[in-house]
């Protein structure tokens, strides 16, 4: 329960690797902000499960991450901030010159500037206490690239250096900001790409995993979201309290390629 008394707030945290993350910080102890786009009854159910399940206080808080406005005003909203996981995200697929202008807009938006505008305003909360913890979830397409993915590598890459200027801007007040980059994680994200994938390679569903999907995952295996939510635990800790401006590979050694 080392978090116990710390308030998290995870942008993107109604499905995938963002409920995991919310999950694995109600367990250490945090209070957790939940957070997607939509405002349905079952958003919040899942803020009530975490809660009765961990005895932590959990709410589910509506912003669209797409709209600097609402990004700030989520963490307004949540009244505070002591731990900031930016991890909500989008993908497109496309080569360059087929690339929708208005998705590399809403890409960017999404995956880059909202970690702008919540960092922004969580600053200010967390520079109070003299403690804080901006954990950015990029990808192992913020550190190298693929064919066809050109905003959200953009993205990736983009929200690396954000990261390391964040660190830079805070070294020494007792806040640090690092990058968590996972190879692939088995998501509603990336299990929408296996219907594709398995018709453009005419293969069956084990085979597109393990030739065509994990071909660069040396391990062959998924990431799982709970090993993101722990790794994301550990930059909270205290024996995290000198890692900042780096990132964390989560890649099945993807990047060691
Ligand atoms: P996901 O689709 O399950 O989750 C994405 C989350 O972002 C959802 O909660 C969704 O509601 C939210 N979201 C989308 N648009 C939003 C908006 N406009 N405003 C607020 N929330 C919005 O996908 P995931 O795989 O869990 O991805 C989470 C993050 O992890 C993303 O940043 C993604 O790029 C990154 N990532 C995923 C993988 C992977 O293999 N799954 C690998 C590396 C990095």
């Amino acid at each position: 329960m080392e978090l116990k008394g710390k308030l998290a707030v995870i942008t993107g945290s109604n499905s995938g690797i963002g409920l995991g993350v919310a999950e694995a910080l109600a367990r250490a102890g945090a209070d957790v902000v939940l957070n997607s786009f939509t405002d349905r009854a079952e958003d919040h159910d899942l803020a009530r499960k975490i809660a009765s399940e961990t005895g932590v206080m959990a709410r589910y808080i509506a912003a669209d991450m797409s709209k600097g406005d609402d990004c700030r005003a989520l963490i307004e909203k949540a009244g505070g901030c002591d731990i900031l996981v930016n991890n909500a995200g989008i993908q497109y697929v496309a080569p360059i010159q087929d690339f929708p202008p208005e998705k590399w807009d809403s890409i960017l938006a999404i995956n880059l500037t909202s970690a702008f505008h919540t960092t922004a305003v969580a600053l200010a909360h967390m520079r109070k206490q003299g403690w804080g913890r901006v954990v950015n979830i990029a990808s192992a397409h913020g550190l190298t690239a693929s064919p066809f993915k050109s905003a959200y590598i953009a993205a990736k890459h983009g929200i690396v250096g954000l990261s390391k200027t964040v660190a830079l801007e805070t070294a020494g007040e007792g806040i640090t900001c690092n990058a968590i980059c996972p190879g692939y994680v088995l998501t509603p994200l990336v299990e929408a790409q296996i219907p594709e994938q398995m018709k453009a390679h005419t293969m069956d569903r084990e085979t597109v995993i393990r030739e065509v999907m994990l071909d660069r995952q040396p391990s062959r295996q998924f990431a799982t979201v709970e090993q993101i939510g722990g790794t994301v635990v550990y930059l909270c800790s205290a024996a995290a309290d000198q890692v900042t401006g780096t990132t964390i590979s989560v890649d099945g050694g993807w990047t060691a390629l």
